[in-house]
Order: C-alpha cells, then sequence, then structure tokens
C-alpha cells in the first residue's frame, strides 16, 4: 500500500528519493517550480538535462512524459521531470495529466524511489484548475502507486493549493 501524504512547503526543500519537476518540454528551464528546482539544485541538474537533449531526447520532452537525472545539491536523490499539459477551455486534456503522474511514478518505481514528491503539476503558468488538477493527481497516484513507492507526498505551495488536494483526498 502506498501512503498519499500533503505537505505545504517548496519541492526543493523534501528529503525524499524522487522530486517530480513540472518541466517544459526544452527540459532546460523556466520559472515555478522549474526554476525553483534549478535554482536549489545547481548546475548539475542543468548539465544532465543537456546530455538528454543532446542525445536520446533531441527535441526535448513530449507532453506527458517524464525522464529522471540527478538531483544535484537538492536533498533528494533524483529529479524526475514530466511536461504537463497547457490547459485548455476547448479540448480535454485531463489524459495527459494523469499520463504525468504514471510516467514518473513509473520511473520512480525503476529507479528503486520508495518516497517521492509530487508539485501540481500544470496548476501554475499551465492554468490548470487546481481542484481539478488535485482531482486528476489524486485519482492516478491512487489507481497507479504500487511497491517499492511507500509514500507519494504532493507538496503544495500555498494554502488554496493544500485545501484543494485536502478535498480531492476526501472525495476519491
Ligand atoms: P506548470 O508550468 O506545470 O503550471 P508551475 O511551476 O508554473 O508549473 O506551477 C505548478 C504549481 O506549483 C503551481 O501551483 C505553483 O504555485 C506551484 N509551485 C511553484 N513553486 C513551487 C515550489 N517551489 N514548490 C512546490 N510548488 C511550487
Amino acid at each position: 500500500m502506498t501512503t498519499l501524504t500533503l505537505v505545504r512547503g517548496s519541492i526543493t526543500e523534501q528529503h525524499v528519493d524522487a522530486v517530480v519537476n513540472a518541466a517544459n518540454s526544452s527540459l532546460l528551464g523556466g520559472g515555478g517550480v522549474d526554476g525553483a528546482i534549478h535554482r536549489a539544485g545547481g548546475p548539475e541538474i542543468l548539465a544532465a538535462c543537456r546530455t538528454l537533449r543532446a542525445g536520446h531526447y533531441g527535441r526535448g520532452l513530449a507532453t506527458g512524459q517524464a525522464v529522471a537525472t540527478t538531483a544535484g545539491r537538492l536533498p533528494a536523490e533524483h529529479v524526475i521531470h514530466t511536461v504537463g499539459p497547457v490547459h485548455s477551455t476547448t479540448e480535454d486534456r485531463s489524459a495527459l495529466l494523469a499520463s504525468c503522474y504514471r510516467e514518473s511514478l513509473r520511473i520512480a518505481a525503476d529507479l528503486g524511489a520508495r518516497t517521492i514528491a509530487f508539485p501540481a503539476i500544470s496548476t501554475g503558468v499551465y492554468g490548470w484548475p487546481m481542484d481539478d488538477g488535485a482531482r486528476i493527481a489524486v485519482s492516478t497516484v491512487r489507481a497507479e502507486a504500487a511497491a517499492p513507492v511507500e509514500e507519494v507526498r504532493f507538496v503544495l505551495f500555498d494554502e488554496a493549493a493544500y485545501r484543494a488536494f485536502e478535498r480531492a483526498l476526501a472525495a476519491d
């Protein structure tokens, strides 16, 4: 059984085996979670991302996919970069958001990670409504998390996000 937990704080401060980055397809950094991870983790993470771009990920990482690198100076072992969908009012992209959580969990399991921390993917610059983002996150992780992952921690930056995840956990 995997335990789902909520904490209010920064993804950069989590002492876990893997933290998930809400990256963009370039893998070369951005704002929000991405900027915070690269700032706190140092240049080793960006160097690893550049190596990925020079190899198998020449065209970047597709939306809904995930890939792991070192966590540099973060208090975690690995960063799993995933690219959330930009929210759309005309097209249902929920399957891509669910895919981010599922693929990140699959990579975490391949790495032997027992603890993994997720931010609320796509709910920042990418505009996904927080309640719906929380619902997709919780239902996907509940359905997909399996050994060796023992704890999936959602790290919420503000009170509104924390409350949305609380409601999603209670409802699912
Ligand atoms: P996206 O581009 O996928 O929307 P963002 O990084 O812009 O990603 O935002 C995703 C969510 O993470 C937002 O709810 C934002 O408030 C939150 N967030 C921003 N910085 C951090 C951080 N350091 N730790 C955890 N969550 C964060």
